[in-house]
């Protein structure tokens, strides 16, 4: 399975829709434990994204992912826009001279990615943040490559530990960002940026095509 630029241009239309359709829902969970402003942060960015469609199809994947973090950081407010821009720009170096992703090169990117919201955010898997649903899709799709799970199987298990991870912030306490100024650390709200982070993992599963 594999995803070519265009399709990755088709995800980030996809991600726009279903942040569309989750406004309240995200403005809510970041109102409960935050500032409120998370789903405006994304949203924003991800419009800025959409409105240069046409100068990142004109890029090679490698830039066009660094293109996306610059934007991205340039544009969003707030700890996303600095992590989602890292991310990015990270991503772009694993991508190298590729102008396709494969099981494999996604798993590098994800794995790129996490790395760079971990040493950018001071974070760590289980702080109930953003980095929750990533580590526990590339954790799971790592151990399916390994296993030698076909592709169809490999990107389950990587949906499947998106939502795990972000279904386990829920019971985290919040050691990074605003959920640490609640009195009970956030414990029993879901991160709103892991609620995020989920979408996105989700809708890039869905766009790998056989
Ligand atoms: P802000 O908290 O600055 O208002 P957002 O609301 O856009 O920014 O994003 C909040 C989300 O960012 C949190 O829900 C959490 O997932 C993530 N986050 C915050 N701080 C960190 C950090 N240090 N490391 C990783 N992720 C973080
Ligand atoms: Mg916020
Ligand atoms: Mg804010």
């Amino acid at each position: 399975m594999n995803m070519t630029k265009k399709d990755y241009l088709d995800y980030i239309e996809l991600v726009t829709k279903k942040l569309e359709e989750n406004r309240d829902y995200v403005t809510e969970l970041d109102a409960a434990t935050g500032d409120g402003d998370h789903w405006v942060n994304m949203n924003m960015g991800f419009q800025k994204l959409i409105a240069s469609r046409e100068a990142l199809e004109s890029l090679s994947l490698r830039d066009m992912f660094k293109k996306i973090g610059m934007l991205i950081m340039s544009t969003v407010g707030g700890s996303s826009g600095v992590l989602y821009g890292s991310a990015y720009i990270k991503a772009s170096q694993a991508i190298g001279d590729n102008e396709v992703i494969d099981i494999p090169l996604l798993h590098a990117i994800l794995e790129a990615k996490l790395t760079a919201i971990m040493e950018r955010g001071n974070a760590k898997p289980g702080y109930k943040t953003m980095i929750d649903p990533l580590y526990t899709a590339a954790v799971r799709m790592k151990a399916g490559m390994e296993a030698g799970m076909d592709d169809t199987s490999i990107i389950s298990e990587m949906k499947r530990g998106a939502v795990e991870g972000m279904e386990a912030t829920r019971g985290m306490e919040a050691v990074k960002g605003r959920a640490t100024y609640q009195t009970n650390k956030g414990v029993g709200c879901l991160d709103p940026g892991a609620v995020t982070m989920c979408y996105q993992l989700e809708l890039l599963a869905d766009c790998m095509k056989p």
